[in-house]
C-alpha cells in the first residue's frame, strides 16, 4: 500500500484507541498545524462485508473518480472488488495494480477517441453509450467492445443529479440507439443507469430496474440475449446512513424482473465505500470578532468568524461541487466554554471560501483544531493548492482485529509491527499507555512489496 506522504505510518488500534486517539496524537504533536485526514482502512473492509451480506448478486465495480487514493484502490482491489473508470488515467491507475481488464467496465458514455483507444490496446471492453455518434465511433475504434446502454432514471431526491449530462430515455430513444447499433453489428450486452449520486429516494431503483427489463425484452426483438445489468451508483455512505432499505428494493426487484441468474448484476457504488472512512482535521490559525445585528430581533451581538487550513479550493470542494453539508465538531470541548453565532471560512483570499455559513460553536482560539467526519467521498481527487495553501496529508489506520484481514489479504507477518509509544498525556482513562503499534512501512514502500 502506497502511503501518501513521508509521516504517516498505518497505526493499529486496540480497543483503548480509535480514529480520534489517533487525531489527539497527531494534533499534540509540536508544531503541528497543518491539517490532515485520518482514514480507516477497517471503514473500507466493513463497508465490503456489509455490501455483499445485503445485495449477494450485486458484484461492485468501485467508481475510482469518488476517491482515488491508491490506499482506497489497493483495500478493494484486495477485497475482491472489480472497477468503474472514465477516462484512460483512471483505467491505467487501476490496471497498474494487477487488477485484468476484465474487471473493468469503462462508465464513461461519451469517451474521446484516443481512451477508446487505449481501452482497445489493453483490453478492457465493456463500456457505456448513450447516444447514435458514440457508436459510430466505437464501431470506427473499438468493433469489439461490448457495449452497454445507459438509461436514464432519476431518483426525485439525490445530492448530485446525473440524469441531466447522461442516459438516453428507456422508452422514447433506446430502441432506436439499439436498432443502430445492430445495423452496425455492434455487440451490446447488457442495460445500465445511475439514478444520481447520494439517492434519497430508495424506491427509484425498482423503477429503473423495470425500465431496464423493458430494454432488456426490446433487444430480444433484435436478436440481442443480454447478460448484464448495472445498477450504477448513487449508495449513501456517511455514518448513520445505511443502505438497508435499498438492497431490499433492489433483491425484491431483482427477483421479480431478473430471476434468471444467468444475467450477471454489478452496481459502480463510489460514495458507499469511501465517505465515512476519511475524517478531516482542521486547525484555526485566524479569528475575527465582529459585531453583527440580527435582522429580524434587531438585537446586535459577537459574531466569530473562524478562519481554518482548508477550504472550498481543497477538501471542502465537495460544498461547491458535490452539495455536501459538513459538520464542524470542536476537537475539545472546553468546560464552561461560552457558546457564539460563528461562521468557518477556508485559508484563500476568495470570499467564495467560505466552509460554515452559520453554526452555533464553543468559544474557540488560535491553534484549535476541528474535525469534519465523513469526507472521504469527493473530496481529495479534486483538491488544488490553489493559492498555496497545501492539500492535506493522509495517515491510515486500521483497528487491532481488522489487522488480522489485512495480514490477510496483504500476506503480512507480525514482523511488519511496531510499537510506538504514546505521550504521557494521551494515556486513557485507567491510566494503562495507549497501544499503537505501526506497521514499519515506510515512505512510498507499497505493502505488497512486502509480500514475499
Ligand atoms: C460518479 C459515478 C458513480 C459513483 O456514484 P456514487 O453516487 O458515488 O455511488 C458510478 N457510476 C458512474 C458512471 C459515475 O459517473
Amino acid at each position: 500500500m502506497k502511503i501518501p506522504n513521508s509521516d504517516a505510518r498505518v497505526h493499529v488500534l486496540d480497543q483503548n484507541s480509535d480514529v480520534w486517539t489517533v487525531i489527539r496524537d497527531i494534533a499534540s504533536r509540536a508544531h503541528q498545524e497543518d491539517a490532515f485526514y485520518v482514514m480507516n482502512i477497517g471503514e473500507i473492509i466493513n463497508k465490503y462485508d456489509q455490501w455483499t451480506s445485503k445485495l449477494p448478486r450485486v458484484t461492485p465495480h468501485y467508481a475510482v473518480k469518488c476517491n482515488d487514493s491508491l490506499a482506497v484502490l489497493e483495500t478493494l482491489n484486495a477485497l475482491g472488488a472489480n472497477f468503474d473508470c472514465a477516462s484512460k488515467g483512471e483505467i491505467n491507475k487501476v490496471l497498474e495494480l494487477g487488477v485484468e481488464p476484465e474487471r473493468i467496465i469503462f462508465a464513461n458514455p461519451a469517451k474521446p477517441s484516443s481512451h477508446v483507444r487505449f481501452a482497445a490496446s489493453v483490453g478492457v471492453q465493456t463500456m457505456t453509450f448513450d447516444s447514435e455518434n458514440e457508436l459510430h465511433k466505437i464501431k470506427n475504434l473499438y468493433p469489439d467492445a461490448k457495449m452497454v446502454i445507459r438509461i436514464r432514471c432519476d431518483a426525485a431526491e439525490v445530492q448530485c443529479q446525473l440524469g441531466n449530462k447522461f442516459g438516453c430515455d428507456p422508452v422514447a430513444e433506446a430502441p432506436g440507439l439499439l436498432r443502430v447499433a445492430r445495423s452496425l453489428d455492434l455487440d451490446v450486452v447488457g442495460v445500465s443507469f445511475h439514478v444520481g449520486s447520494g439517492c434519497r429516494e430508495p424506491p427509484v431503483f425498482r423503477r429503473a430496474i423495470a425500465a431496464a427489463k423493458d430494454v432488456f425484452e426490446f433487444a430480444k426483438t433484435l436478436g440481442y440475449e443480454f447478460s448484464l445489468l448495472d445498477i450504477g451508483g448513487g449508495y449513501p455512505g456517511g455514518r448513520g446512513t445505511t443502505i438497508d432499505e435499498i438492497a431490499e428494493i433492489v433483491n425484491s426487484a431483482l427477483d421479480a424482473h431478473f430471476p434468471d441468474e444467468s444475467v450477471s448484476v454489478i452496481a459502480e457504488p463510489g460514495r458507499f465505500f469511501v465517505c465515512s472512512a476519511y475524517t478531516l482535521v482542521c486547525n484555526i490559525h485566524s479569528i475575527r470578532n465582529v459585531i453583527r445585528t440580527n435582522e429580524e430581533t434587531g438585537t446586535t451581538g459577537t459574531h466569530r468568524m473562524y478562519y481554518i487550513n482548508d477550504g472550498v479550493y481543497g477538501s471542502f470542494n465537495c460544498i461547491l461541487y458535490d452539495h455536501q453539508v459538513v459538520v464542524p465538531q470542536p476537537l475539545e470541548e472546553r468546560s464552561g466554554a461560552k457558546y457564539y453565532e460563528s461562521s468557518i471560512w477556508g485559508p484563500t483570499c476568495d470570499g467564495l471560501d467560505q466552509v460554515i455559513e452559520s453554526a452555533v460553536l464553543p468559544d474557540m482560539k488560535i491553534g484549535d483544531w476541528i474535525v469534519f467526519e465523513d469526507m472521504g467521498a469527493y473530496t481529495l481527487p479534486v483538491a488544488s493548492p490553489f493559492n498555496g495553501f497545501p492539500i492535506p496529508t493522509v495517515h491510515i489506520v486500521i483497528e487491532e482485529n481488522m489487522r488480522l484481514i489485512v495480514d490477510d489479504m496483504f500476506d503480512l507477518t507480525d514482523g511488519h509491527f511496531e510499537m510506538l509509544r504514546i505521550p504521557d498525556n494521551l494515556k486513557n482513562e485507567n491510566d494503562t499507555p495507549y497501544k499503537l503499534p505501526t506497521f514499519p512501512i515506510q515512505v512510498g514502500d507499497s505493502i505488497l512489496d512486502y509480500v514475499n
